[in-house]
Parts: structure tokens; C-alpha cells; sequence
């Protein structure tokens, strides 16, 4: 049985993937300090340590507790707050990454999973983009994510601790808070269940490879045997506007929804697709959800929580 520490298990995605580990059977961990997260979502198998990641006591935990292996998904995930308190992000995202790092090597913890982003590429005009095309982040959270990702490769080339990088899509699903990163899915399907318009920023064509939070889970419980020191996408490899989103919206509530448009945010990103040929020829990983299915467990998860 392997034992597993999920920072930001009590998170949206983190809390699924407790689900998932817990019913693998793995004796599961959760190192979260609730200020996004919620205990109720934390998996009933699983054991909730309060704390931040950037503390003593997380990384005595940690040395004390000797997991196999550490998913590191405990992060300030809102890009608009990282640019108005860039120092708070960088607490948690690079020290906090640190943090898990040195405890990593003090407890002899064989893998660290690392939640980064396709932030890391700011708005790099291509078409699908590849894990080695260059990096050049727009917003403060994207380059803590980049900080902490250099931190996890240095850490392995010098103390020889194993990591697998995952760069997520835009991910979305049930349990998605209406802010933070990637949360437009649930901005929007939030506003449906309050019958308010919904605010698009810009002219709604920018587009997104938006990945259902069970497909990024698969990817996460992928790297426990293989994917050792490699950098992956997870994402569908196709492109959504956020106009689309709208339109499935509609088709699935069955009304009409009014909409304003704002001029865009900055930090805001363009366009983003990932291209994922490396994680399914690797990691014989396939994202399983289309827009179409992932909006209606989504909805319908959303329906159901009133
Ligand atoms: P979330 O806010 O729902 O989850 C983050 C969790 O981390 C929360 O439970 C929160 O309480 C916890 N946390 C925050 N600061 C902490 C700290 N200092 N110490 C301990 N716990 C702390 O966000 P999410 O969307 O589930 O994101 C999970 C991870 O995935 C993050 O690392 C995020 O950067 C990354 N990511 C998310 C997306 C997306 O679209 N949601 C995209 C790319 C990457």
C-alpha cells in the first residue's frame, strides 16, 4: 500500500484526486490550510493535517509521516489576487514549494507530483503548444509556478529527489469555487444557478483547453510508477472559446443567457491549447471528457448542491 500526502487536498482538484487515491487503497494525507478549501470535501479515508505548506510544521509532518510520494497542489491559484499581492504568492507558491522540497530530502521522499500550468507560457502565439516551447509568464502566480517547477528540477539534480511536472489546462468540474484560475466554468455556472448575467472580459473569442477535473486526476495517479523528471500537458488538445462555453451553457439549461462584455483583465491570456501527445505516449494517459460531457456533470453537480 503506498502512502500519499496531498497538499491542497481539501482544494477542487486536489480533493478529487483524495478521492481517487483513497479508493486505490493508498493510506491517504491531506496537508491543506482550508483558505480556499473546505473539510467537507476531504475523503472520509483520509487524514486532514491543518497546516500552511510554507510552515515548521508542515514540513515536520512530513519528515515525520515519510510518504512515498507528495502531490503538491496547496497554492494561491487566483491569478487577479496574485497581482495585487504578489509577495503573499510567492509565499505560498515558491516558499511553500521550497518548503515541500526540504522536507522531501529530509524525510527520503522517492516523488513529488507538481500541479503547475500552461501560465507558464504567458501568450505564446502557436497553435498547440509543446512542453519545450519557451517560457515567459504574464502574471505573478504563472511565474511562482515557474519558480517552483526550476526549484523541483534543481532539487532532483542535486539531492536526486523524483518529481513529475504536470502543466494543467484550464480545469474544471464539481467542487470548483466561482473564483481562482481557470474558473470560468464555474463563474459561469454559478451565475445560471443565481439567474444573473454572465461577464465576459473581452469579446468572448478567446480560447481555452479546458480539461474535466477526472481526467487531470487519471494524469496525477499516472505519474505514481512512471513520468519520472518529465514535463507534461494536460489537455484536451483542442480549443474552446469562451463564447462556446456560453452556447453549451444554454443548450444545456435549455434558456437563453444575457451576457455583458468587458474590456479584457490584464494578465488575461488569449489563446491557450496544449498539445498532449507527449503524456499519451508516455503515460498512455487520454483525456476521456469532451467540453460536452464535462459541462454536463459539471451542471449537473451544480443543480444538485442548492
Ligand atoms: P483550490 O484553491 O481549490 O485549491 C487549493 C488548495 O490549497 C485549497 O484547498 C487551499 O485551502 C489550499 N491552500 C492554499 N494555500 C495554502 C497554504 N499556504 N498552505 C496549505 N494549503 C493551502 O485550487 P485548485 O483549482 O484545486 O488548484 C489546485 C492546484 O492546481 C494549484 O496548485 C493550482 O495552481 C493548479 N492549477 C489549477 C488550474 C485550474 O484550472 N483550476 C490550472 C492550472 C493549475
Amino acid at each position: 500500500m503506498i502512502k500519499a500526502i496531498v497538499t491542497g487536498g481539501a482544494g477542487f482538484i486536489g480533493s478529487h484526486l483524495v478521492d481517487a487515491l483513497a479508493d486505490s487503497g493508498a493510506e491517504v494525507h491531506v496537508l491543506d490550510n482550508l483558505c480556499t478549501g473546505h473539510s467537507s470535501y476531504v475523503n472520509k479515508q483520509a487524514t486532514l493535517h491543518r497546516h500552511a505548506v510554507e510552515s515548521l510544521e508542515a514540513k515536520e509532518l512530513i519528515v515525520r509521516l515519510r510518504p512515498d510520494v507528495i502531490f503538491h497542489l496547496a497554492a494561491q491559484a487566483d491569478v487577479q489576487q496574485s497581482l495585487k499581492t504578489p509577495a503573499y504568492d510567492a509565499q505560498v507558491n515558491v516558499l511553500g514549494t521550497l518548503n515541500m522540497l526540504e522536507a522531501c530530502r529530509e524525510g527520503g521522499v522517492r516523488k513529488l507530483v507538481f500541479a503547475s500550468t500552461s501560465g507558464v507560457y504567458g501568450d505564446l502565439q502557436k497553435e498547440r503548444i509543446e512542453e519545450d516551447d519557451p517560457v515567459a509568464p504574464i502574471s505573478f502566480y504563472a511565474l511562482s509556478k515557474l519558480a517552483g517547477e526550476l526549484y523541483i528540477r534543481l532539487f532532483h539534480r542535486l539531492f536526486g529527489l523524483s518529481y513529475t511536472i504536470l502543466r494543467y489546462g484550464n480545469v474544471y468540474g464539481p467542487r470548483q469555487q466561482a473564483k481562482g484560475e481557470g474558473g470560468v466554468v464555474a463563474l459561469f455556472t454559478d451565475k445560471l444557478r443565481l439567474n444573473q448575467p454572465l461577464r465576459i472580459y473581452g469579446d468572448g473569442e478567446q480560447t481555452r483547453d479546458f480539461i474535466f477535473v477526472k481526467d487531470v486526476v487519471r494524469a496525477n495517479m499516472a505519474c505514481i510508477g512512471q513520468g519520472d523528471q518529465q514535463t507534461f500537458h494536460v489537455g484536451t488538445g483542442r480549443p474552446v472559446t469562451v463564447n462556446t462555453l456560453v452556447r453549451e451553457l444554454e443548450r444545456l439549461s435549455g434558456t437563453s443567457l444575457a451576457v455583458t462584455y468587458d474590456p479584457p483583465r490584464p494578465g488575461d491570456i488569449r489563446h491557450s491549447c496544449l498539445d498532449n501527445r507527449k503524456i499519451i505516449g508516455t503515460l498512455s494517459w487520454q483525456p476521456s471528457y469532451d467540453i460536452a460531457s464535462g459541462l454536463r456533470e459539471t451542471y449537473d453537480y451544480v443543480k444538485s448542491d442548492v
